[in-house]
C-alpha cells in the first residue's frame, strides 16, 4: 500500500512504528519506506510497519545463523521446556492477541480467539520435540551391521505468511522449524502486525535464546532477499497463488526446500438425503465467517437434485439474521474486510457475478455501518445459478459471496470440484454412509469434510492442498512438517564381534 497524499503522509509519520524483531530485540528502520496499518472497523489509521529489504533480510539472517549451532545443539528436554513455557505464555495472553488479531483484521472477538487456540495446537504437538525427532535403528543390515537413521535441522529457515490468520498460520509454521532445532526468519503480512510483536516478546519472555526466531517486515523485497540468501535453506509461504507460485519457482531455482501453500475456491456437495438445517448453518458459516477472508471457506455450494431448492429459503433467513459490524462488539457475527482496496476488488467480483448472468439474490454492497462510515465494511452476498464457466465460479473473491451451484446429480457435482483449478478443502453434506465414502474416495481434494464444513484438521496433523493450492511435496505440520524442517541421515555402522578379522574384497558390499 502506498501513500497517496501530503496530508496521509503526515498522519502515517505520526502513527506508532512497529519495529522488526532481530536478535532479541525491536530494530527500527530510521529511513526508508513504511506501509500504513488501518484498523478496518473504523478506517484509522494506527500504525506503520517498515519495508525492510536486503538489508533488514541479511542482518536477520546473520542473527540466526549465529545462533544456529547452539540452539542446534540444546538437549531436547531444555529446547522443549522453552516451548512448554511459550505455551503457557500464549495461553495467558490468548484474550490479547485476539484482540490484536481483530484490531489490525477485522474479525470476530470469538472468531480471533479461536484462531489462537488453534494455532496453539500445533505449539502444543511441538512440545513433545524429543518424540517426533526420534531416529530409527534397524539392526543387521548385515552381518554385524546396523543402520541409524536420524533428522537433523537445515540451518536458518524462512516463513512468509498472509494477513488473514496472523497467529494460527504462522504457529503452523514456526514451531514445527524451530522445534527441529533451526533458526527462523518471520517474514509476515504488513497488514496485521500487532499479534506479530507480541508473538516475538512471548518467545523472549519463554527463554528463547536471541537470534534463533527474528521477524522482518516488508513486502517483495524483502521475500526478494529471502529467497535468494544462499544462508537461507527452506521456504514455507502461506498467501494467494501468484505470489506462492513465484516463490516456489524462485526459491527452488536457488537451491531451497520450499513449500507454498496458496489460495483456494472450496465447494460443499449437499445430496438430496442430507439435514437441510445443519448444511444451511454450515453454508453461511463457512461462507461469510471471517468475511469469507479464509484459505478454507466453502463459497460455492453445490446443490444436487432438489436440495438447493430446500436449502435456498434455509439460506436466506440465516443471513436475514446475520449482524455486521465491529469485530470486537458483542454479538456481532461479521467484521468488515481487511482493507479499503480489498473491499473495491470484492465488489468488482459482485459485478462480475452479475455480469457473468449469476442471479444476485442478496446484494452486500449498499451496506454501511452507522456509526463507522469510513469502516471496511461490506454486507454479506449471495448468489444463485453460479455455473462453471463464470468468473466467479472459477476465481478465489476471498469475500463474504456465496454462489449456489445446481446440478442433476453426484457425479456432475464430483466432476465439477475434480475440475476445479484449486484443490484446497471439500465437504459432503449427507446422512448415507455409502455416498460420504464414495465422495472421500474420488474426490481429488485433499481436506474432506463430511457434515462438517470447514475441515481444517487439528494442529497436531498434516495441512495442505492439491493442483493451485500447493505448490509443494509435502504438506506442512505435524509429520509432514517435521520432514520439511529437517534433512536425513543413514549411518551404517560395523562392529565386529570381538576377535574377528577383516578380509579384504573389492566386491560391492551385498548384504
Ligand atoms: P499475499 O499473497 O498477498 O501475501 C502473502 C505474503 O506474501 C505476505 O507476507 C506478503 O507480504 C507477501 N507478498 C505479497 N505480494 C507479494 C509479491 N508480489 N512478491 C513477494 N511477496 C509478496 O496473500 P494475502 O492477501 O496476505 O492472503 C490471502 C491469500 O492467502 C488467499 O489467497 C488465501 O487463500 C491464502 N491463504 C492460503 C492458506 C493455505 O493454507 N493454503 C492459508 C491462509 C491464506
Amino acid at each position: 500500500m502506498t501513500i497517496q497524499t501530503a496530508d496521509q503522509t503526515s498522519k502515517v509519520m505520526a502513527a506508532p512504528m512497529i519495529s522488526h524483531w532481530i536478535d532479541g530485540r525491536p530494530v527500527e528502520t530510521l529511513a526508508g519506506e513504511t506501509s500504513p496499518v488501518f484498523n478496518p472497523a473504523t478506517g484509522a489509521l494506527i500504525g506503520r510497519v517498515p519495508r525492510g529489504g536486503q538489508s533488514e533480510v541479511d542482518a536477520a539472517v546473520a542473527a540466526a545463523r549465529t545462533a544456529f549451532p547452539a540452539w542446534r545443539d540444546m538437549p531436547l528436554i531444555a529446547r522443549s521446556q522453552i516451548f512448554f513455557a511459550f505455551r503457557e505464555l500464549v495461553w495467558q495472553h490468548r484474550t490479547e492477541l485476539a484482540r490484536l488479531i481483530t484490531r489490525d483484521h477485522g474479525k470476530t472477538l470469538p472468531d480471533a480467539l479461536s484462531e489462537v487456540t488453534r494455532g496453539l495446537e500445533t505449539v502444543e504437538f511441538a512440545c513433545g520435540l524429543p518424540v517426533h525427532l526420534a531416529g530409527m535403528n534397524t539392526p543387521n543390515v548385515s552381518t554385524n551391521v546396523d543402520t541409524l537413521t536420524l533428522r537433523q535441522p537445515l540451518g536458518v529457515a524462512a516463513g512468509i505468511t498472509p494477513f488473514n490468520f496472523p497467529v494460527m498460520v504462522p504457529m503452523w509454521i514456526y514451531p514445527i522449524a524451530l522445534a527441529c532445532g533451526n533458526t527462523f526468519v518471520w517474514k509476515p503480512s504488513s497488514h496485521t502486525p500487532g499479534a506479530t510483536q507480541l508473538q516475538a516478546e512471548l518467545w523472549k519472555e519463554a527463554g528463547l535464546p536471541d537470534g534463533v526466531f527474528n521477524i522482518v517486515y516488508g513486502g517483495r523485497e524483502a521475500v526478494a532477499a529471502i529467497l535468494g540468501h544462499p544462508d537461507i535453506a527452506a521456504v514455507s509461504f502461506v498467501g494467494s497463488t501468484p505470489v506462492g507460485r513465484y516463490v516456489h519457482e524462485v526459491g527452488t531455482r536457488n537451491g531451497k526446500r520450499v513449500g507454498a501453500y496458496t489460495g483456494a475456491k472450496n465447494a460443499m456437495v449437499v445430496l438430496p438425503d442430507a439435514d437441510m438445517e445443519l448444511a444451511a448453518d454450515a453454508a453461511v458459516a463457512a461462507g461469510y465467517g471471517s468475511a469469507g477472508e479464509r484459505c478454507m471457506a466453502q463459497t460455492l455450494v453445490i446443490g444436487v437434485g432438489d436440495a438447493s431448492d430446500r436449502l435456498l429459503p434455509l439460506i436466506l433467513e440465516r443471513i436475514e439474521g446475520l449482524k455486521v459490524g465491529p469485530g470486537d462488539e458483542a454479538g456481532v457475527d461479521m467484521g468488515p474486510l481487511y482493507s479499503a482496496e480489498h473491499r473495491e476488488a470484492v465488489i468488482r467480483w459482485i459485478e462480475r457475478g452479475v455480469a457473468n448472468g449469476a442471479d444476485l439474490l442478496v446484494d452486500g454492497r449498499p451496506y454501511r455501518h452507522p456509526a463507522h462510515p469510513d469502516g471496511f465494511f461490506l454486507g454479506v452476498s449471495l448468489f444463485d445459478n453460479v455455473t462453471a464457466d463464470m468468473d466467479i465460479y472459477q476465481e478465489e473473491i476471498f469475500g463474504p459471496v456465496l454462489g449456489l451451484v445446481r446440478t442433476r446429480s453426484y457425479d456432475e457435482a464430483l466432476g465439477l470440484i475434480n475440475a476445479h483449478k484449486y484443490g484446497n478443502g471439500t465437504a459432503i453434506f449427507t446422512n448415507d454412509g455409502g455416498a460420504a465414502r464414495k465422495f472421500e474416495m474420488e474426490v481429488d481434494v485433499p481436506m474432506i469434510g463430511v457434515n462438517v464444513p470447514i475441515p481444517v484438521p487439528a494442529g497436531y496433523l498434516s495441512f495442505g492442498g492439491t493442483k493451485e493450492s500447493a505448490f509443494a511435496d509435502l504438506q506442512m505440520r505435524g509429520d509432514d512438517g517435521i520432514r520439511f524442517f529437517t534433512k536425513q541421515k543413514e549411518i551404517t555402522v560395523r562392529w565386529p564381534d570381538p576377535g574377528r578379522r577383516s578380509s579384504l574384497s573389492l566386491v560391492f558390499p551385498a548384504n
